[in-house]
């Protein structure tokens, strides 16, 4: 934990559902916030991109450094085009202003969350339940 952590943050927990909102269906980040992570979601996009062409031209790429958490059986191939397909998708959800809102249930996922894995489109809650889903 390092970087830039916004003040102000911890005030828009649980009980802010009314009124507080800037704009319905958009979410409470700062564009700064959205900006950092727009810039880290770039970066990692073109890190996938490279690692991507080192794998397609034969050479051996760690995978599982650059990514944590893949599905099973699924290739080192297929997981750089799963992550870049999320990124890719993230970084539209920014343009249409839909960042940060969980793809399942609209609901508003927190900054802590996206700060760690920026291409999550699915907040905590969301995410798990599909985890378990077979
Ligand atoms: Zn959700």
């Amino acid at each position: 934990m390092s970087v830039c952590e916004d003040h102000g943050l911890a005030q828009s927990k649980s009980n802010a559902k009314q009124g507080t909102r800037p704009a319905p269906g958009s979410s409470m980040l700062t564009k700064k916030q959205i900006d950092g992570l727009r810039r880290r979601l770039l970066k990692k996009g073109s890190e996938i991109n490279e690692a991507l062409t080192w794998l397609l031209a034969g050479e051996k790429v760690d995978v599982e450094k650059l990514l944590g958490g893949g599905k099973p059986g699924e290739t080192p191939e297929e997981k750089l085009r799963r992550f870049l397909n999320l990124i890719d998708d993230r970084i539209q959800a920014i343009a249409r202003g839909q960042f940060g809102l969980c793809e399942e249930c609209r609901g508003e996922i927190p900054f802590n969350e996206l700060d760690e894995v920026p291409w999550q489109k699915a907040c905590r809650h969301c995410a798990l339940a599909e985890a378990r889903s077979p």
